[in-house]
């Protein structure tokens, strides 16, 4: 089921780089499994995905643990400072820094541990008061200041579009997030690649494919709806 699932997203995502003129190997999936048993995560593992989405850090403390190894974990959800420390070892990357003051903890953690942490600045391209993220107008100051602490490596831009029904409304949040990240890039910035851009989710993640995202984000159309009553 699982199986059937991802391969179908992964022909989806293909096709979506085709009609862009883009290389499949420029987009990563990544599996969203929050709340999903580590059965269904091996079943997907077994069909090939590599890349897992969660947004809790307990959830990814738990998961890490009885899962291969060579998953490699995407912390996608709202991070609390007092919960980097558990954290920073465990993830390949941190898709939500959306203030100073959380990249200076995780810049504080990654110098204990003596990495560098490769990071996204999460992006409300929409203004949604519902949803975290910074402005788009805030987003250059903030990289250019995350840009100077010390073991953070700063890969791009995150965004969580709206909740539309056809996927075409997000299409120009999408455009512009990308034209955000290219005005970033070609400021040439220490520390500041802009390599990634992690947009898309399940209702949408052709279109982000199609304006231009490395990374996109689907959890219901592989794992299926979200229980969030039991667990
Ligand atoms: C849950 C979640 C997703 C996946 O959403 P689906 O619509 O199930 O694909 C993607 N990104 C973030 C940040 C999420 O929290």
């Amino acid at each position: 089921m699982i199986k059937e699932q991802f391969e179908l997203v992964e022909k989806k995502v293909a096709d979506a780089c085709t009609r862009a003129g883009r290389a499949r190997e420029e987009v990563t999936l990544i599996a969203v499994s929050k709340t999903k048993p580590i059965e269904m995560l091996q079943e997907a593992y077994d069909a090939g995905a590599r890349d897992f989405g969660e947004n809790k850090v307990q959830e990814i403390c738990e998961k890490h643990e009885s899962l291969p190894q060579d998953m490699k974990w995407h912390m996608i959800g709202h991070l609390q400072r007092n919960k980097v420390r558990q954290v920073i070892d465990k993830v390949a990357l941190i898709h939500s820094v959306d203030s100073y003051r959380l990249a200076q903890e995780i810049s504080v953690q990654a110098q204990k541990k003596g990495i560098t942490m490769p990071i996204l600045i999460e992006v409300n391209i929409a203004q949604e008061e519902s949803k975290f993220g910074i402005s788009a107008e805030d987003t250059i100051q903030l990289v250019e200041e995350v840009a100077l602490l010390p073991n953070l490596a700063i890969k791009g831009l995150m965004t969580i579009a709206p909740i539309v029904e056809d996927p075409e409304e997000n299409r120009m949040y999408f455009r512009q997030i990308k034209q955000l990240s290219v005005d970033i890039k070609n400021k040439n910035i220490d520390n500041v690649t802009m390599d990634i851009l992690s947009m898309g989710m399940t209702g949408d993640y052709e279109v982000a494919i199609e304006e231009g995202a490395t990374m996109v984000r689907v959890g219901t159309g592989i794992f299926g709806a979200r229980n969030y009553g039991t667990k």
